[in-house]
């Protein structure tokens, strides 16, 4: 870019020492020092006489030491006594330093601010901040702004520094007037300078208030600044040349034929779109959006056929075995009884049917390769790779996706999601995606209830299983998930099967998880598909792609370990069928705050749209996107369900700035970006 020399763009001139803490906050710049903003503030600015100070929120006070010890019990804590006309006053400090107790000596003033309380022998403020005072220093005439920092760089040192780029840097708007009117926007460098000093006439709380149209301005200049590289991205992938792929319509009108149900109108819709994208001569980056069961895989099998009639491959990639493999299943059910090669690759596969694999695909036999992250291997070649579908995509990282695209000629990626992305992520961090929702699920499917019971009364819930059995339907039991140990967790499930198998002596009960041989697993899937096994005692290994219309029952353990998408997957495999289901999630107490929360969202919701939204009001974008964080830049102010509206307003006009102010992109994303937008080109 042109703005190297820009004085906001050289680096830091501190010393090395203070730089590296710097960088740690993500300050490289001298402008990230201006962006750097204040995370709370403190008032300094009025004493309070000690008797009169109140409790329950931080207050400034001064006094003269009176005292000071060193006590040892009911632990080693220093405790200070001051005095000012009005009374006294204990500080008490847990933690301290041996050179804290000169600041202490008799005598001397201090001021000490913290939230007073009635403490055993009197009022008390544990572990102020105090700073030794002469008698008439004057108080700070503004609010002081406290900011995230890491160990060992004081607020002193972050404010001094911050203070002498607000003077010296140029704080001009990066946007046009035709913007910043209409939207009403405070001016730029009138708030970062609120913000940093705040003036006398503001309260704490008008500060921290996030509809201050100073936060608002920074709010609207970050979620711009997002949807500007990611409408770049989008440009610059635009501009890359794919193959056109336009297929005749045969394999998919004999999957078609050969399949027990019409496609629903939503996955026509979709469909479409992805026809309609694999016909242009740039490359897709398509997401391919639904909830649990609405059928995302036969989409994903009919854009590949797309590819396969006009004679290129396709390769679709799962970020588990178990997931690849349940993929790998299903559409070589689909595409062999049509005459096409369906290949699987993984890591696990001997070396043998590994080369066979890899031949088959380079030598462009193989129509369809399904398989784990080991299709991004270096000694994989296709000979005419088309299409790559990935699931799940947002657990695949940047550089994998790169990966890929080196192996021949830019390939149209479709990604799909196993759960819903909530709108407001979907519109800033995929804001570079096409996006395809199926919004409707297949017919035929029954509301299922949800029941939250504690795990004390699990015996009631055997003897539903029993009653449910007894009706001709099936069930499943789902073992808990240990995080710690997978040994821990399979004994758990087989355990459990070993109880269950007793106390449900009349009816077949099986077991799948992880670690069995994959035919031994298809095995018992298939038992359980045929009726021959009612129960299913699973870990959590049914969480996708199980399909079995008979089970009218889900009872999962430990809910309360489960994050909200996993339960939402497990609760989808019932409800297939026309019989009244029910999901029974079993928890242990206490339960923590979130697992409440969690456990709360899953009983009052089945929309899976809904159901990510609290997932990210819960969890925040952070964990939600996955290895995809490492690839956008993440928002430090703009919060996407409070600022939805500036949201909405950043993404309406990102494209208008595109096109007729150029200059105030560059910028602007200089500004907001510099140094990071590289990622986005991945
Ligand atoms: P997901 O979107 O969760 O991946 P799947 O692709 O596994 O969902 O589909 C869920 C189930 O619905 C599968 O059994 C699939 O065969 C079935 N299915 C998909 N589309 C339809 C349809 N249009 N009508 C009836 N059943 C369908
Ligand atoms: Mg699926």
């Amino acid at each position: 870019m042109s703005l190297d020399h820009d004085p906001a763009n050289q680096p830091l001139t501190v010393a090395p020492a203070t730089a590296k803490k710097l960088e740690k906050l993500g300050i490289r710049r001298r402008f990230d020092l201006i962006l750097h903003l204040p995370l709370r503030y403190e008032d300094e600015t009025h004493l309070f006489p000690i008797a009169n100070a109140p409790y329950g929120k931080p207050v400034l006070v001064e006094g003269e030491v009176i005292a000071h010890e060193v006590q040892f019990k009911p632990r080693k804590q220093l405790v200070v006594q001051i005095e000012d006309a009005s009374g006294t006053l204990v500080l008490r400090f847990i933690h301290f330093y041996p050179s804290q107790l000169k600041q202490f000596v008799q005598g001397k003033r201090v001021r000490a601010l913290g939230e007073v309380r009635r403490g055993f022998h009197g009022d008390e403020m544990v572990h102020p901040k105090t700073r030794e005072v002469l008698p008439g220093d004057p108080l700070a005439d503004s609010l002081t702004p406290i900011y995230p920092t890491v160990n060992g760089l004081t607020q002193p040192v972050l404010r001094r520094l911050i203070h002498g780029e607000l003077k010296h840097l140029s704080l001009a708007e990066t946007l046009p007037p035709e913007l910043v009117q209409p939207l009403r926007l405070a001016s730029f460098a009138e708030s970062v300078r609120l913000l940093h000093a705040p003036t006398p006439d503001y309260s704490i709380s008008q500060l921290t208030d996030p509809t201050l149209p100073a936060w608002q301005r920074l709010k609207f200049d970050e979620l711009l600044a997002q949807q500007l590289s990611m409408r770049l991205a989008y440009r610059a992938r635009r501009q890359g040349r794919a193959s056109v792929i336009q297929g005749d319509g045969r394999w998919r009108s004999q999957l078609s034929a050969n399949l027990p149900f019409a496609l629903t109108a939503a996955q026509h819709k979709v469909l479409a779109e992805i026809i309609a994208d694999l016909a242009q001569p740039h490359p897709m980056h398509r997401l391919l959006q639904g909830d649990v069961g609405s059928g995302k895989t036969i989409v994903a099998a009919m854009s590949a056929l797309a590819a396969i009639e006009a004679g290129f491959q396709v390769a679709l990639m799962a970020p588990t075995e178990i997931l690849a493999e349940q993929h790998y299943l299903k559409l070589a059910s689909w595409l062999q009884p049509l005459g096409l090669t369906v290949s699987w690759l993984s890591g696990s596969l001997r070396k043998k049917q590994k080369s066979a694999a890899l031949e088959a695909m380079a030598s462009g036999a193989t129509h369809l390769a399904v398989g784990t992250h080991a299709l991004f291997q270096d000694d994989v070649q296709f000979a005419r790779l088309g299409l790559v579908i990935v699931d799940e995509q947002h657990r695949f990282g940047v550089g994998q996706r790169l990966a890929l695209k080196d192996k021949g000629a830019e390939p149209h990626q479709l990604m799909m999601s196993a759960t819903p992305i909530p709108r407001t992520l979907a519109m800033s961090f995929y804001a570079d995606l096409d996006v395809s929702v199926i919004d409707e699920l297949p017919p035929g499917r029954t509301p299922i209830v949800t029941k939250l019971i504690n795990s004390g009364r699990r015996e009631e819930i055997v003897a539903y299983v029993n009653k449910t059995c007894r009706q001709g339907q099936q069930a499943y039991w789902v073992c808990p998930l240990i995080e710690e140990s997978e040994t821990l967790q399979l004994q758990t499930a087989v355990d459990t099967h070993a109880q269950l198998s007793e106390e449900l002596a009349e009816w077949g009960v099986g077991l799948v998880h992880g670690r069995m041989k994959p035919d031994e697993k298809a095995a018992v899937m298939a038992a359980f598909a045929r009726n021959e096994l009612q129960v299913l005692v699973a870990t959590t290994v049914i969480e996708v792609g199980v399909d079995v219309p008979n089970a009218s029952l889900m009872v999962i353990e430990h809910a309360e370990r489960m994050g909200l998408a996993q339960l939402h997957q497990l609760r989808g495999r019932v409800g297939r069928g026309s019989a009244k289901s029910v999901c029974v999630l079993l928890f242990e107490t206490p339960l923590s705050e979130l697992a409440k929360a969690r456990l709360k969202v899953i009983y009052e919701n089945t929309d899976g749209f809904e159901i990510a939204r609290q997932d990210l009001l819960i969890r925040g974008p952070g964990e939600f996107l996955g290895a995809r964080q490492s690839g956008v830049p993440m928002l430090r102010f703009a919060n996407l369900e409070e600022d939805i509206e500036l949201l909405e307003a950043a993404k309406e006009w990102a494209p208008h700035l595109l096109e007729r102010w150029p200059k105030a992109v560059e910028a602007h994303l200089d500004r907001w970006l510099a140094g990071r937008e590289h990622f986005l080109k991945a």
